[in-house]
């Protein structure tokens, strides 16, 4: 008898999967597009985040409640097995960057994630089914991550560069404008999106080339020629 399968699936990728399905397609079949993703954003991250937590969580938005950043969650949080709108097996597993516990009693919590962009108040929308996916993994968590039940606030912390105010004896001084975002849960638009991400998944042709990307423009340019 075989096996249920169960899919992966990382918040991080949740709400652009379906900018191309072909892609996703692929990526499913272990094919992907080896994208560069510089890594001082990582660092930028970590400057940012050292930095949190040493001061009160009031600094990201005098809207929060009191409460401290929980510096002894540093590593990957993961679901336990969840289930898409067909009945499918899923996880979800990726890692937060800030998660606070408010003084509240009882214990409420709060997920926030750190981006360094252009500050457009229209993030909140780009980034919301990864932030509802940090609050399903802690409200339904495997045996490694902790169970929170009262995810109480889901928010976004951009900070974007505007200028550099001094460089001396090789240091340079960088003023970042910094704005909090508030999100709202979206659990319903989440296992929508994870439906329609394994529907994609289970084609078993793979979706249409899409021209207006330069990739497959590429790819598509060289096997007319003849050159592949
Ligand atoms: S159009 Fe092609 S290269 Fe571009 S994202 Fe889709 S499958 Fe990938």
């Amino acid at each position: 008898m075989s096996e249920e399968k169960i899919f992966k699936v990382a918040p991080s990728g949740l709400d652009y999967a379906l900018k191309c399905k072909r892609c996703l397609w692929l990526s499913h079949k272990g094919i992907k597009l080896d994208a560069f993703f510089p890594p001082i954003f990582n660092a930028f991250d970590l400057i940012q985040k050292k930095f949190l937590i040493t001061q009160s969580v009031k600094l990201m938005s005098k809207d929060l409640p009191d409460g401290r950043i929980m510096t002894e969650l540093n590593g990957f949080i993961g679901s336990s097995t969840l289930n898409d709108k067909k009945g499918r097996s899923f996880v979800i597993s990726g890692k937060t960057d800030v998660v606070v516990e408010f003084k509240t009693s009882p214990k409420k919590y709060g997920i926030i994630d750190l981006k360094t962009t252009n500050i457009n108040p229209s993030k909140i929308e780009n980034y919301k089914l990864q932030l509802e996916s940090y609050a399903t993994i802690f409200q339904n968590p495997n045996s490694k991550t902790p169970k929170f039940s009262n995810i109480e606030e889901l928010g976004l912390y951009l900070f974007e560069p505007k200028e550099i105010s001094k460089i001396s004896d090789g240091a340079c001084n960088m003023k970042f404008e910094t704005l909090y975002l508030k999100g709202n849960r979206c659990h319903d638009d989440l296992i929508k999106r994870v439906t329609d991400i394994i529907d994609i998944y289970l084609m078993d042709r793979p979706p249409e080339y899409n021209l207006a990307c330069s990739s497959c423009k590429f790819v598509n340019s060289l096997k007319k020629e003849k050159y592949i």
